[in-house]
């Protein structure tokens, strides 16, 4: 945000005068509310009940503005770091399944303009206090098209945009269908492969294929493959509930619900209409270092 051209300009900037930045919305604070985690899958002109246009993935991102959201990181979410002006909600944007949709370069090399991180971008240039943040639980063998790309987009979306990469499995199958010892395969293979796209990328939060969870539940958390140990602080389900608040009783990482972009009952429209009616999301306070909560 830039300030107004003052009359008399000061002689030396006064970097030690805050100006206190008007609030986002005027509704109540409540650091105890819902937060939609949004499920992003293709970004198409010919959607599927399951994916969405660019122009609808426009029009979301427009409507969470207007409401007051604002986007968190997903580690910021699981490390309780929700730091948003007064009056904003938050909102976690994460694409499964790391569709070319979802980032894709044209012959000339620039990003297409109605691919989701273009989109992403284009919109955090309109709005300087939308920043781009967002988690692509990605199949590492598939990730956004062509093989010869993928080290290039994943160093893109972590080191220029800082975006998150999260772990969908290797194959998308339904866990629950493997032995305990598929099941780490699939989960700590998957690892591996994103880290010999891009070294150094740390991987510690998984979307579970359709949602299905293996018959070990703790296998999610933690396990091994190929002498390696893998980690998850989180574990993301399909449907098709706002989270819970890191600062409720209720808030559990290793079953973070979230809330598919599609119409119909329990999709995105539904959801924040139903938000915005019954004023359950989270609204800050503006102060990271407090927790305001309406007395229950
Ligand atoms: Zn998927």
């Amino acid at each position: 945000m830039s300030a107004a051209p003052t009359a008399a300009a000061p002689a030396s900037p006064s970097p030690t005068i805050a100006v206190k930045a008007k609030p986002v919305t005027t509704r109540p604070p409540n650091e105890a509310g819902l937060i939609p985690i949004l499920e992003y899958h293709r970004i198409t002109p010919k959607p599927s009940p399951y994916d969405r246009s660019a122009a609808q993935f426009r029009g979301d991102l427009e409507r969470l503005y207007r409401e007051g959201y604002r986007p968190i990181a997903l580690q910021d979410l699981l490390d309780k770091k929700i730091d948003l002006p007064q009056g904003a909600s938050p909102v976690v944007l994460t694409f499964d399944d790391a569709d070319v949709s979802q980032f894709r370069y044209r012959p000339d090399g620039t990003i297409d303009p109605d691919c989701a991180v273009a989109i992403l971008e284009e919109f955090s240039r309109k709005h300087a206090d939308w920043p781009v943040r967002a988690t692509f639980f990605v199949l590492p063998d598939s990730a956004f098209g062509p093989a010869k790309e993928r080290t290039k987009k994943f160093r893109y979306l972590r080191e220029t945009l800082g975006c998150e990469i999260g772990n969908h499995t290797v194959t998308h199958r339904s866990l629950r269908s493997l032995s305990d010892e598929a099941a780490q395969h699939e989960i700590g293979e998957a690892v591996q492969k994103i880290q010999a796209i891009l070294p150094g990328t740390s991987v510690d939060t998984i979307a579970l294929p359709m949602g299905i969870s293996p018959k070990d539940r703790t296998l999610l958390a933690k396990g091994t493959f190929a002498g390696r140990a893998y980690s998850n602080k989180a574990v993301l389900l399909v449907g098709a509930n706002p989270s819970p608040s890191p600062h409720s009783k209720e808030f559990a990482p290793l079953r973070l619900p979230r809330i598919q972009a599609v119409e119909g009952d329990s999709g995105i429209t539904d959801w924040l209409n139903r938000l915005q009616k019954s004023e359950s999301a989270y609204v800050s306070d503006g102060d990271p270092e407090k927790v305001t909560a309406p007395a229950s």
